[in-house]
């Protein structure tokens, strides 16, 4: 059985759009481990502290993060977009179909004030993840 890992709500959306960018060397070197160990049946259990992603982060002060009230309005949006509740337990899979039913527009306004967002990464991502032949 799969060990469930502690995701907090804008994380889902940093895992996908993921490619290798971080904070530090270490956050990058833990950040590629679990994005690359995910599986369809990895069950991600929701947080609204901080997660498996934080862990080893520069900006982690214990529980919080060092821009709390900005990572407080990421994860609100991308909980109500992904319709995620604290101590909910989802599958990478049905976390990929929820991120797949956002749109660009969504992203943008979800994501926005994120440092990453102009980088375009991530719209690439969820490009690729609705249109998987393109
Ligand atoms: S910046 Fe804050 S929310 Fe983002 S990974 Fe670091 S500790 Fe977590």
């Amino acid at each position: 059985m799969n060990a469930k890992i502690l995701y907090r709500p804008h994380h889902f959306f940093c895992t996908l759009g993921f490619q290798g960018k971080g904070y530090s060397k270490d956050f990058i070197k833990n950040f590629s481990a679990i994005k690359q160990d995910l599986t369809d049946e990895t069950l991600l259990k929701v947080t609204l502290k901080t997660d498996a992603i934080c862990a080893p982060c520069p900006h982690r002060q214990g529980s919080l993060c060092d821009k709390q009230s900005k990572i407080e309005t990421l994860d609100q949006a991308h909980a109500d977009a992904l319709r995620l509740s604290e101590g909910d337990e989802i599958t990478w899979k049905e976390a990929q179909s929820r991120l797949a039913s956002l749109t660009l527009d969504d992203h943008r306004r979800i994501c926005k004030g994120c440092r990453w967002l102009d980088y375009g990464l991530c719209a690439q991502a969820l490009h690729k993840l609705k249109s998987p032949l393109l």
